[in-house]
Protein backbone atom coordinates (compact mmCIF):
# COMPACT_ATOMS: atom_id res chain seq x y z
CA UNK A 1 0.00 0.00 0.00
CA UNK A 2 2.56 2.27 1.20
CA UNK A 3 4.51 1.57 -2.15
CA UNK A 4 2.14 1.82 -4.81
CA UNK A 5 0.99 4.97 -2.62
CA UNK A 6 4.35 6.45 -2.74
CA UNK A 7 5.10 5.48 -6.76
CA UNK A 8 2.31 6.87 -7.55
CA UNK A 9 3.15 10.30 -5.57
CA UNK A 10 5.86 10.48 -8.14
CA UNK A 11 4.71 9.33 -11.04
CA UNK A 12 1.11 10.58 -12.24
CA UNK A 13 0.67 8.29 -15.60
CA UNK A 14 2.81 4.74 -15.11
CA UNK A 15 -0.02 1.99 -14.29
CA UNK A 16 0.29 0.48 -11.00
CA UNK A 17 -1.35 -3.04 -9.96
CA UNK A 18 -1.07 -4.46 -6.10
CA UNK A 19 -1.44 -8.43 -6.09
CA UNK A 20 -2.30 -9.32 -3.29
CA UNK A 21 -2.86 -13.52 -1.72
CA UNK A 22 -4.96 -11.83 0.98
CA UNK A 23 -9.04 -12.00 -0.18
CA UNK A 24 -9.27 -8.61 2.12
CA UNK A 25 -8.51 -5.15 0.87
CA UNK A 26 -5.36 -3.90 2.83
CA UNK A 27 -6.26 -3.28 6.78
CA UNK A 28 -4.03 -2.44 9.70
CA UNK A 29 -2.93 -5.91 11.51
CA UNK A 30 -1.85 -3.70 15.19
CA UNK A 31 -5.21 -3.65 15.88
CA UNK A 32 -5.83 -7.57 15.25
CA UNK A 33 -4.48 -8.74 18.48
CA UNK A 34 -5.47 -5.43 20.48
CA UNK A 35 -8.77 -3.42 19.74
CA UNK A 36 -10.19 -5.97 17.17
CA UNK A 37 -9.26 -9.27 18.92
CA UNK A 38 -10.94 -7.40 22.32
CA UNK A 39 -14.19 -6.31 20.26
CA UNK A 40 -14.14 -2.73 20.16
CA UNK A 41 -13.33 -2.58 16.87
CA UNK A 42 -14.32 -3.88 14.15
CA UNK A 43 -13.39 -1.79 10.56
CA UNK A 44 -9.63 -2.00 10.19
CA UNK A 45 -9.29 -1.43 6.67
CA UNK A 46 -6.85 1.39 5.22
CA UNK A 47 -8.65 2.44 2.58
CA UNK A 48 -11.62 1.93 0.91
CA UNK A 49 -11.94 1.23 -3.10
CA UNK A 50 -12.74 4.50 -4.06
CA UNK A 51 -9.18 5.78 -2.45
CA UNK A 52 -7.58 3.15 -4.93
CA UNK A 53 -10.10 4.61 -7.97
CA UNK A 54 -8.62 7.72 -6.92
CA UNK A 55 -5.61 6.90 -7.76
CA UNK A 56 -5.59 4.79 -10.40
CA UNK A 57 -4.01 2.20 -8.53
CA UNK A 58 -5.47 -1.40 -9.32
CA UNK A 59 -5.60 -4.22 -6.31
CA UNK A 60 -6.58 -8.09 -7.21
CA UNK A 61 -7.25 -9.41 -3.55
CA UNK A 62 -6.90 -13.85 -4.01
CA UNK A 63 -4.06 -13.38 -6.33
CA UNK A 64 -0.98 -14.97 -4.70
CA UNK A 65 1.97 -15.01 -6.77
CA UNK A 66 4.09 -17.67 -7.46
CA UNK A 67 6.91 -17.21 -9.94
CA UNK A 68 9.00 -14.13 -10.42
CA UNK A 69 10.48 -14.30 -14.37
CA UNK A 70 13.04 -11.60 -13.69
CA UNK A 71 14.70 -12.41 -17.27
CA UNK A 72 10.79 -12.28 -19.05
CA UNK A 73 10.52 -9.30 -16.98
CA UNK A 74 6.92 -10.56 -15.17
CA UNK A 75 4.97 -12.49 -11.85
CA UNK A 76 2.83 -15.11 -12.52
CA UNK A 77 -0.03 -15.68 -10.19
CA UNK A 78 -1.37 -18.98 -11.28
CA UNK A 79 -1.61 -18.95 -15.18
CA UNK A 80 -2.02 -15.34 -14.78
CA UNK A 81 1.04 -13.28 -16.16
CA UNK A 82 1.49 -10.02 -15.11
CA UNK A 83 4.59 -8.02 -17.33
CA UNK A 84 6.05 -5.41 -15.06
CA UNK A 85 8.64 -2.75 -15.35
CA UNK A 86 9.14 -2.42 -11.59
CA UNK A 87 8.72 -5.15 -9.06
CA UNK A 88 8.54 -3.70 -5.59
CA UNK A 89 8.05 -7.38 -3.18
CA UNK A 90 6.13 -6.73 0.18
CA UNK A 91 4.95 -10.06 0.66
CA UNK A 92 5.60 -10.01 5.23
CA UNK A 93 5.70 -12.76 6.67
CA UNK A 94 3.55 -15.69 7.94
CA UNK A 95 3.15 -17.73 11.19
CA UNK A 96 5.27 -20.51 11.94
CA UNK A 97 2.80 -22.99 12.53
CA UNK A 98 3.31 -25.52 15.31
CA UNK A 99 5.77 -28.73 14.63
CA UNK A 100 4.75 -30.41 17.94
CA UNK A 101 2.39 -33.44 17.80
CA UNK A 102 -1.81 -32.07 17.68
CA UNK A 103 -0.54 -28.48 16.56
CA UNK A 104 -2.74 -28.32 13.51
CA UNK A 105 -5.51 -27.64 16.03
CA UNK A 106 -3.59 -24.13 17.55
CA UNK A 107 -5.09 -21.18 15.57
CA UNK A 108 -2.56 -18.84 14.37
CA UNK A 109 -2.72 -14.77 13.84
CA UNK A 110 -1.59 -12.69 10.89
CA UNK A 111 -4.80 -12.05 8.71
CA UNK A 112 -8.00 -10.66 9.26
CA UNK A 113 -9.11 -13.44 8.66
CA UNK A 114 -7.26 -15.30 11.46
CA UNK A 115 -8.56 -12.95 13.59
CA UNK A 116 -12.01 -12.99 12.55
CA UNK A 117 -11.80 -16.72 13.75
CA UNK A 118 -9.94 -16.40 16.60
CA UNK A 119 -12.10 -14.12 17.78
CA UNK A 120 -15.29 -16.29 17.09
CA UNK A 121 -13.60 -19.28 18.93
CA UNK A 122 -13.06 -17.04 21.65
CA UNK A 123 -16.93 -16.01 22.33
CA UNK A 124 -17.54 -20.17 23.49
CA UNK A 125 -14.25 -20.55 25.16
CA UNK A 126 -14.39 -21.90 28.60
CA UNK A 127 -10.70 -21.18 28.30
CA UNK A 128 -7.34 -20.43 26.09
CA UNK A 129 -4.14 -21.09 26.05
CA UNK A 130 -1.65 -18.88 23.94
CA UNK A 131 1.96 -20.33 23.33
CA UNK A 132 4.81 -17.53 22.90
CA UNK A 133 5.27 -14.71 24.96
CA UNK A 134 6.49 -12.47 21.89
CA UNK A 135 4.64 -9.31 21.82
CA UNK A 136 1.69 -10.75 19.66
CA UNK A 137 1.89 -13.54 22.14
CA UNK A 138 1.28 -11.30 25.42
CA UNK A 139 -1.31 -8.70 23.37
CA UNK A 140 -3.75 -11.88 22.64
CA UNK A 141 -3.53 -13.09 26.13
CA UNK A 142 -4.09 -9.80 27.64
CA UNK A 143 -6.74 -8.75 25.22
CA UNK A 144 -8.66 -12.63 25.33
CA UNK A 145 -8.38 -12.16 29.39
CA UNK A 146 -10.19 -8.69 28.74
CA UNK A 147 -12.75 -10.63 27.00
CA UNK A 148 -13.84 -12.91 29.83
CA UNK A 149 -12.01 -15.80 28.85
CA UNK A 150 -9.64 -17.56 31.18
CA UNK A 151 -6.33 -17.34 29.48
CA UNK A 152 -3.10 -19.04 30.28
CA UNK A 153 0.07 -17.83 28.57
CA UNK A 154 2.58 -20.62 28.31
CA UNK A 155 6.34 -20.29 26.90
CA UNK A 156 9.86 -21.60 26.88
CA UNK A 157 11.28 -17.96 28.12
CA UNK A 158 10.98 -17.92 32.04
CA UNK A 159 9.95 -13.84 31.52
CA UNK A 160 8.35 -12.73 28.22
CA UNK A 161 11.20 -11.67 25.72
CA UNK A 162 13.78 -11.59 28.50
CA UNK A 163 16.57 -12.38 26.20
CA UNK A 164 15.57 -9.66 23.07
CA UNK A 165 14.54 -7.14 26.18
CA UNK A 166 16.37 -7.86 29.57
CA UNK A 167 15.06 -9.46 33.00
CA UNK A 168 14.11 -5.42 33.92
CA UNK A 169 11.90 -5.11 31.13
CA UNK A 170 10.74 -8.64 30.99
CA UNK A 171 9.06 -8.33 34.85
CA UNK A 172 7.01 -5.92 33.64
CA UNK A 173 5.89 -6.98 30.93
CA UNK A 174 4.94 -10.39 32.89
CA UNK A 175 2.97 -8.01 35.64
CA UNK A 176 1.44 -6.15 32.62
CA UNK A 177 -0.31 -9.32 31.04
CA UNK A 178 -0.83 -10.24 34.76
CA UNK A 179 -2.67 -7.35 35.51
CA UNK A 180 -4.72 -7.65 32.04
CA UNK A 181 -6.14 -10.88 33.40
CA UNK A 182 -3.29 -13.78 31.93
CA UNK A 183 -1.98 -16.20 33.61
CA UNK A 184 1.67 -16.45 32.56
CA UNK A 185 3.78 -19.84 32.67
CA UNK A 186 7.17 -19.46 31.58
CA UNK A 187 9.99 -22.04 31.12
CA UNK A 188 8.22 -24.36 29.74
CA UNK A 189 7.35 -26.13 26.44
CA UNK A 190 4.61 -27.42 25.15
CA UNK A 191 4.69 -31.36 23.90
CA UNK A 192 0.80 -31.77 22.47
CA UNK A 193 -2.38 -30.39 22.28
CA UNK A 194 -4.93 -33.03 22.25
CA UNK A 195 -8.58 -33.65 22.98
CA UNK A 196 -8.19 -32.16 26.96
CA UNK A 197 -6.05 -29.27 26.12
CA UNK A 198 -2.01 -28.41 26.19
CA UNK A 199 0.11 -30.47 27.63
CA UNK A 200 3.60 -29.23 29.08
CA UNK A 201 6.88 -30.77 29.12
CA UNK A 202 6.79 -30.41 32.90
CA UNK A 203 3.49 -32.78 32.46
CA UNK A 204 0.78 -30.42 33.21
CA UNK A 205 -1.58 -30.53 30.92
CA UNK A 206 -3.51 -27.13 30.88
CA UNK A 207 -7.50 -27.74 29.75
CA UNK A 208 -8.02 -25.40 27.11
CA UNK A 209 -10.72 -25.79 24.16
CA UNK A 210 -9.01 -22.27 22.30
CA UNK A 211 -5.58 -22.69 21.42
CA UNK A 212 -3.19 -19.83 20.02
CA UNK A 213 0.17 -20.21 18.90
CA UNK A 214 2.02 -17.25 18.40
CA UNK A 215 5.39 -18.62 18.04
CA UNK A 216 7.09 -16.75 15.54
CA UNK A 217 7.16 -15.70 11.37
CA UNK A 218 8.58 -17.13 8.77
CA UNK A 219 9.35 -14.25 5.81
CA UNK A 220 7.86 -15.01 2.30
CA UNK A 221 10.64 -15.02 0.23
CA UNK A 222 10.14 -17.95 -1.80
CA UNK A 223 9.23 -16.43 -5.03
CA UNK A 224 12.61 -14.32 -4.74
CA UNK A 225 15.14 -16.88 -3.64
CA UNK A 226 13.75 -19.02 -6.42
CA UNK A 227 13.92 -16.28 -8.80
CA UNK A 228 17.84 -16.01 -7.80
CA UNK A 229 17.43 -12.70 -5.43
CA UNK A 230 20.28 -12.48 -2.99
CA UNK A 231 18.77 -13.69 0.38
CA UNK A 232 19.79 -14.13 3.55
CA UNK A 233 18.28 -15.75 6.68
CA UNK A 234 15.38 -16.17 4.63
CA UNK A 235 14.88 -12.24 4.20
CA UNK A 236 15.31 -10.75 1.26
CA UNK A 237 18.85 -8.11 0.72
CA UNK A 238 18.12 -4.94 -0.05
CA UNK A 239 20.10 -1.52 0.15
CA UNK A 240 18.98 1.66 2.15
CA UNK A 241 16.82 2.11 -1.21
CA UNK A 242 15.47 -1.22 -0.74
CA UNK A 243 17.06 -2.41 -4.25
CA UNK A 244 17.24 -6.06 -4.08
CA UNK A 245 20.11 -7.67 -6.07
CA UNK A 246 18.45 -7.30 -9.36
CA UNK A 247 17.83 -4.40 -11.38
CA UNK A 248 14.16 -2.56 -10.75
CA UNK A 249 13.32 -5.12 -8.27
CA UNK A 250 12.47 -3.69 -4.47
CA UNK A 251 11.59 -5.14 -1.53
CA UNK A 252 10.22 -3.97 1.64
CA UNK A 253 8.95 -5.03 5.28
CA UNK A 254 9.22 -7.42 6.79
CA UNK A 255 10.04 -9.87 3.94
CA UNK A 256 13.28 -7.53 3.35
CA UNK A 257 16.74 -7.14 5.18
CA UNK A 258 17.33 -3.60 4.54
CA UNK A 259 20.47 -1.85 5.19
CA UNK A 260 20.00 1.14 7.62
CA UNK A 261 21.96 4.65 6.37
CA UNK A 262 22.13 5.63 9.93
CA UNK A 263 22.96 2.40 11.52
CA UNK A 264 25.60 1.38 8.66
CA UNK A 265 24.44 -2.25 8.59
CA UNK A 266 21.10 -4.50 7.56
CA UNK A 267 18.62 -4.85 10.60
CA UNK A 268 16.33 -7.16 10.69
CA UNK A 269 12.96 -5.33 11.69
CA UNK A 270 9.50 -6.31 11.76
CA UNK A 271 7.36 -3.20 12.71
CA UNK A 272 4.35 -1.86 10.80
CA UNK A 273 5.87 2.02 10.79
CA UNK A 274 9.10 0.98 9.37
CA UNK A 275 6.97 -1.42 6.90
CA UNK A 276 5.12 1.35 5.90
CA UNK A 277 8.49 3.79 5.77
CA UNK A 278 10.54 1.16 3.85
CA UNK A 279 7.14 0.80 1.45
CA UNK A 280 7.32 4.48 0.75
CA UNK A 281 10.91 4.38 0.32
CA UNK A 282 10.40 1.71 -2.38
CA UNK A 283 8.05 3.62 -4.27
CA UNK A 284 10.01 6.78 -4.16
CA UNK A 285 13.04 5.04 -5.72
CA UNK A 286 10.80 2.61 -8.32
CA UNK A 287 10.12 6.03 -9.51
CA UNK A 288 13.41 7.83 -10.07
CA UNK A 289 12.95 9.57 -7.06
CA UNK A 290 15.94 8.21 -4.76
CA UNK A 291 15.05 8.29 -0.85
CA UNK A 292 16.98 6.26 2.05
CA UNK A 293 15.69 4.35 5.14
CA UNK A 294 17.11 6.66 8.43
CA UNK A 295 14.56 6.54 10.97
CA UNK A 296 15.20 4.89 13.94
CA UNK A 297 12.99 1.72 13.75
CA UNK A 298 10.48 1.67 16.47
CA UNK A 299 6.88 0.46 17.63
CA UNK A 300 3.87 0.61 20.12
CA UNK A 301 2.29 -2.41 22.03
CA UNK A 302 -0.47 -2.39 24.34
CA UNK A 303 -0.69 -5.28 26.16
CA UNK A 304 -4.46 -4.58 28.42
CA UNK A 305 -4.46 -0.73 29.13
CA UNK A 306 -0.69 -0.41 29.29
CA UNK A 307 1.13 1.01 25.95
CA UNK A 308 4.83 0.57 25.52
CA UNK A 309 6.82 2.61 22.95
CA UNK A 310 10.37 1.02 21.87
CA UNK A 311 13.09 2.23 19.21
CA UNK A 312 15.77 0.27 19.03
CA UNK A 313 18.19 -0.82 16.25
CA UNK A 314 16.78 -4.18 17.47
CA UNK A 315 20.01 -6.34 16.56
CA UNK A 316 21.10 -6.24 20.78
CA UNK A 317 22.98 -4.35 23.55
CA UNK A 318 25.60 -4.24 25.99
CA UNK A 319 23.70 -2.93 29.22
CA UNK A 320 20.25 -2.75 29.96
CA UNK A 321 19.43 -0.27 33.12
CA UNK A 322 15.82 0.67 34.01
CA UNK A 323 14.53 3.91 35.49
CA UNK A 324 11.16 3.75 37.22
CA UNK A 325 9.19 7.00 37.15
CA UNK A 326 6.26 7.38 39.17
CA UNK A 327 3.55 5.47 37.12
CA UNK A 328 6.02 4.12 34.56
CA UNK A 329 9.21 3.45 33.35
CA UNK A 330 12.05 3.71 31.19
CA UNK A 331 14.62 1.00 30.24
CA UNK A 332 18.04 2.29 28.07
CA UNK A 333 20.02 -0.25 25.97
CA UNK A 334 23.39 0.35 25.35
CA UNK A 335 26.27 -0.60 23.29
CA UNK A 336 29.81 0.41 23.97
CA UNK A 337 29.28 4.64 25.66
CA UNK A 338 26.15 4.82 23.02
CA UNK A 339 22.47 4.26 23.16
CA UNK A 340 21.05 1.56 20.96
CA UNK A 341 17.63 1.24 22.36
CA UNK A 342 14.83 2.61 24.55
CA UNK A 343 11.75 0.58 25.98
CA UNK A 344 9.79 3.59 27.79
CA UNK A 345 6.06 2.88 29.58
CA UNK A 346 4.44 6.43 30.44
CA UNK A 347 7.10 7.98 29.74
CA UNK A 348 7.22 9.79 26.34
CA UNK A 349 9.77 12.42 27.02
CA UNK A 350 12.19 9.32 27.47
CA UNK A 351 10.77 7.62 24.27
CA UNK A 352 11.63 10.51 21.89
CA UNK A 353 15.29 12.16 23.64
CA UNK A 354 15.51 8.21 23.55
CA UNK A 355 15.36 8.32 19.42
CA UNK A 356 17.36 11.06 19.22
CA UNK A 357 20.31 10.03 21.28
CA UNK A 358 20.17 6.68 19.05
CA UNK A 359 20.41 8.06 15.98
CA UNK A 360 23.08 10.84 16.90
CA UNK A 361 24.89 7.50 18.62
CA UNK A 362 24.93 9.85 21.82
CA UNK A 363 24.71 7.83 25.35
CA UNK A 364 21.83 7.24 27.49
CA UNK A 365 21.47 9.90 29.94
CA UNK A 366 21.80 7.94 33.08
CA UNK A 367 24.83 7.89 35.19
CA UNK A 368 26.95 4.68 35.31
C1 LIG B 1 -1.65 -9.43 15.15
C2 LIG B 1 -0.49 -8.53 14.82
C3 LIG B 1 -0.25 -7.40 15.59
C4 LIG B 1 0.81 -6.56 15.30
N1 LIG B 1 1.01 -5.46 16.07
C5 LIG B 1 2.02 -4.62 15.77
C6 LIG B 1 2.21 -3.42 16.53
O1 LIG B 1 1.48 -3.12 17.47
N2 LIG B 1 3.22 -2.60 16.16
C7 LIG B 1 4.05 -2.90 15.13
O2 LIG B 1 4.95 -2.13 14.83
N3 LIG B 1 3.90 -4.03 14.40
C8 LIG B 1 2.90 -4.89 14.70
N4 LIG B 1 2.74 -6.03 13.95
C9 LIG B 1 3.70 -6.32 12.87
C10 LIG B 1 3.29 -5.58 11.60
O3 LIG B 1 1.92 -5.82 11.33
C11 LIG B 1 4.16 -6.03 10.46
O4 LIG B 1 5.48 -5.63 10.74
C12 LIG B 1 3.71 -5.40 9.14
O5 LIG B 1 2.38 -5.80 8.83
C13 LIG B 1 4.63 -5.80 8.00
O6 LIG B 1 4.12 -5.27 6.82
P1 LIG B 1 4.46 -5.91 5.41
O7 LIG B 1 3.73 -5.09 4.40
O8 LIG B 1 5.91 -6.10 5.28
O9 LIG B 1 3.85 -7.39 5.45
P2 LIG B 1 2.37 -7.88 5.69
O10 LIG B 1 1.59 -6.90 6.51
O11 LIG B 1 2.50 -9.28 6.20
O12 LIG B 1 1.72 -7.90 4.25
C14 LIG B 1 2.18 -8.80 3.26
C15 LIG B 1 1.09 -9.03 2.27
O13 LIG B 1 1.62 -9.75 1.16
C16 LIG B 1 0.74 -10.80 0.83
N5 LIG B 1 1.55 -11.86 0.19
C17 LIG B 1 2.52 -12.61 0.73
N6 LIG B 1 3.05 -13.43 -0.20
C18 LIG B 1 2.38 -13.17 -1.35
C19 LIG B 1 2.46 -13.68 -2.66
N7 LIG B 1 3.33 -14.62 -3.00
N8 LIG B 1 1.62 -13.21 -3.60
C20 LIG B 1 0.70 -12.23 -3.30
N9 LIG B 1 0.60 -11.71 -2.06
C21 LIG B 1 1.43 -12.17 -1.11
C22 LIG B 1 0.14 -11.23 2.14
O14 LIG B 1 -1.09 -11.89 1.94
C23 LIG B 1 -0.06 -9.86 2.80
O15 LIG B 1 -1.27 -9.29 2.42
C24 LIG B 1 1.68 -6.88 14.22
C25 LIG B 1 1.45 -8.02 13.45
C26 LIG B 1 0.38 -8.84 13.74
C27 LIG B 1 0.12 -10.06 12.89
Amino acid sequence: MAAAESFREHDADTPVRILTADADLPYARPPLSKEYLRGQADDVALHQVQWFDDRAIEITCGAAVDRLDLAGRAVYAGEERHAFDTVILACGAAPTAPTFPGGERALLLRSLADAAALRNASINAASAVVIGSGFIGCEAAASLALRGVPVTLVAPEPLPQEKRLGTDAAKRLRDLVSEAGARHVGGVTVEEINDVGVRLDDGVTIDSDLVLAATGVTPQSRIAAEAGLAVRDSRIVVDSGMATSAPDVYAAGDVALARHEVAGRHLVIEHWQDAVDQGSIAGSCAAASPTKWSGVPGFWTSIGDATLKYHAWGDGYERSRMVQHRDGFTVWYESGDVAVGVLTYNADDDYGLGERLIAERRPAPVPT
